[in-house]
């Protein structure tokens, strides 16, 4: 062998090696077949996915169950096989699973890893200070962004799935045709809330997105994740701001203790303001199964009744 066929095959070599257990796999290699397990990381991807997927099909599974708070979610052991085993996983992104950031990684260098948040570019996203990268990851409630989330995982599971890629295409259509409709609706239920009182505030900022999608302002004591701190101070400036704003309601969530609410409506009371605590907002994860939000349009029309019910 000539030294340059040697120097060749030694670099062929490496590049096989470098190639194979490292790279992730964004698409099936020629007549490969990826299995149909497929684990996402919130149950509001399981319910886009299963929209998507052919019915019957796959095996979809979430990690966190409803009521799951994403931000301060921990895998455990047990988790961590269950992602291990399987053939896709399906990450929200935009640092909303706050804690998964490393087992992330680790699982891109060996599985098919997709990521929803992907979808978009900076420009399009709500900047918070509360994560590592300043961008706020709650854009399901946007459902324009929803939208185009679903389209990237649709072109990715085509990718993946080629045998399946027309039903994909299709189930993908009629999905987002009706979130267009959701949409629609929800600003027919909204439209009774007049302008001075469009203003949700809640324990941690989730709603960005759904009051820049519908013209409503957002206040939080926490920020958009809930693993920040509050303080007195931050109590006694929300107070102020629902006095001097005149606010009739706040909005507990799913997925955080009303802690943070009570002290603000016992600090209203104090200075003889009466203050409400609204139903529950559907936040970061679906209901209950058997309630009307066990599904991520349940769960969106659900927010809205309740929101027009508190504020109009
Ligand atoms: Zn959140």
């Amino acid at each position: 062998m000539t030294n340059i066929f040697k120097r060749l095959s030694v670099l062929f070599a490496f590049a096989i090696i470098a190639c194979q257990p490292n790279a992730p796999k964004e698409e099936a290699a020629e007549g490969e077949t990826i299995g149909n397990h497929i684990v996402v990381t919130t149950s509001l991807l399981r319910d886009m996915l299963e929209n998507i997927l052919p019915e019957g099909e796959y095996k979809i599974e979430s990690l966190m169950g409803s009521g799951v708070d994403p931000h301060i979610y921990k895998p455990t052991r047990k988790d961590v096989q269950r992602l291990r085993e399987a053939d896709v996983v399906v990450f929200n992104g935009i640092h909303l699973e706050g804690r998964m950031g490393e087992i992330k990684d680790q699982l891109a260098k060996k599985q098919r890893v997709l990521t929803a948040g992907d979808a978009f570019n900076k420009e399009r996203l709500i900047n918070s200070s509360e994560f590592e990268d300043g961008q706020d990851p709650h854009f399901w409630f946007d459902l324009s962004m929803w939208i185009d989330a679903g389209a990237h995982l649709s072109e990715a599971l085509k990718e993946l799935y080629p045998h399946h890629s027309d039903v994909i295409a299709q189930n993908f259509e009629q999905w987002a045709v009706s979130m267009k409709y959701l949409h629609r609706d929800v600003e027919q239920i909204l439209a009774e809330v007049p302008s001075e009182r469009r203003v949700i505030i809640t324990s941690h900022d989730a709603l960005s997105y759904f009051a820049r999608s519908f013209t409503f302002k957002v206040n939080s004591l926490q920020g958009s994740s809930t693993s920040a701190e509050f303080g007195v101070k931050d109590v006694k400036d929300m107070v102020d701001f629902i006095i001097d704003n005149n606010i009739p309601a706040i909005f507990p969530e799913n997925i955080t203790s009303d802690q943070a609410l009570q002290a603000i409506v016992k600090g209203c009371e104090k200075r003889g303001y009466e203050l409400k605590i609204a139903d529950e907002l559907y936040s970061d994860a679906l209901g209950e199964a058997g309630t009307e939000a066990a599904t991520f349009e349940g769960m969106v029309r659900a927010n809205a009744h309740t929101i027009a019910e508190a504020l109009k």
